[in-house]
């Protein structure tokens, strides 16, 4: 068996890309290390010999607001801790669906430990549809300079490659979510776990989604997502364009249900009848509920 020859703590990004360059395989970041404690028990992943945690590097357990000319957005470091999260007052203010999202990981020993960094790079982190529909940006180093990706494309290529054990050639540094500060009346926002108990407990589904009703109470703009167990999560846009400018009548809700049964089979044939039937209902529910609540 492997064990462990090191722990390195690099002081910033360039030492901790550099270990990376000189272990390659063998080597492996760790923010929290909760993910990877589980995986290294459970036998599904063996240990690297070097461990680079990230610990020790400056600024990026930080979230703060961004203004630039042409946008606002919330950048947040990928070492947060989800509890840190949960209490900050500009993520309550802009992302109160990632917030909820974090309030439902596991346990409080292990949001005070574990990162939004590292819930993102297991792929299926519950943390993910409440990030998708703020259209998140990933931030990478990549030992040179800073790339962006975003989220929705990160994951859609994530869905390609092996989920467990996969290797990340490159650091998250932050994610970024735009700022709509004039925010539009009679909007919405909503995220739901699905698990086997009430609490600490993987999910087996994880829907969110956000966006307003026009005067006239038609929907407007609106984007859902959804993921939950080991399905990679997907922001479900034929939906999203199916609800635009229309009203939520009994009707349309139900036709609804059937668009989204159809897309989560298109998007993940591996999801069960039973998920596919839970997600469609529950944000049929969801969208029923927020107009009600106007
Ligand atoms: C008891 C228990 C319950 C849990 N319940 C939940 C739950 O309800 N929902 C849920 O979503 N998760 C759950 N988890 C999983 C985990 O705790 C969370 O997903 C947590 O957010 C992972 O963050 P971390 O910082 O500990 O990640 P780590 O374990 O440090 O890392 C996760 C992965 O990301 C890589 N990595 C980490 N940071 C970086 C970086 N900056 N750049 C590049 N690669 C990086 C690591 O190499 C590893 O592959 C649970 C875990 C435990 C032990």
């Amino acid at each position: 068996m492997l064990t462990v020859e090191k722990v390195w703590r690099p002081k910033d990004l360039y030492d901790a890309w550099s270990i990376h360059q000189t272990y390659k395989d063998a080597s492996c970041f760790v923010s929290g290390g909760t993910w990877l404690r589980t995986q290294w028990k459970g036998g599904l992943r063996h240990i690297s010999p070097h461990l680079i945690s990230l610990d020790q590097i400056h600024d990026m357990d930080k979230i703060e607001e961004k203004n630039t000319s042409d946008r606002s957005e919330l950048l947040i470091g990928s070492m947060t801790k989800l509890a840190d999260c949960i209490k900050h007052p500009l993520l309550n203010k802009y992302g109160s669906a990632i917030v909820e999202a974090c309030k439902r990981i596991a346990a409080p020993s292990i949001r005070n430990q574990g990162t939004i960094g590292g819930n993102i790079l297991t792929k299926t982190g519950d943390s993910l549809p409440a990030l998708l529909i703020h259209d998140a940006t990933l931030t990478w180093f990549n030992g040179k300079e800073f790339e962006n990706e975003s989220l929705e494309v990160y994951l859609s290529n994530a869905k390609y490659k092996e989920v467990n054990g996969v290797y990340h050639p490159k650091i998250l540094v932050s994610i970024a979510i735009p700022l709509i500060k004039n925010k539009p009346q009679n909007r919405f926002s909503f995220y739901q776990k699905v698990g086997k108990r009430e609490a600490f407990t993987p999910s087996i589904i994880t829907i969110a989604g956000t966006g307003n009703f026009a005067a006239n109470k038609q929907i407007g703009t609106c984007l859902l997502a959804a993921g939950g167990g080991t399905s990679v999560p997907f922001r479900l846009t034929s939906t999203e364009l199916a609800l635009e400018n229309n009203d939520l009548t009994k009707d349309f809700l139900q036709h609804i249900q059937s668009v989204i049964y159809r897309e989560l089979q298109r998007e993940d044939s591996t999801i069960s009848e039973y998920k596919k039937k839970v997600t469609a209902n529950l944000i049929v529910y969801h969208l029923f509920s927020s107009l009600k609540n106007l």
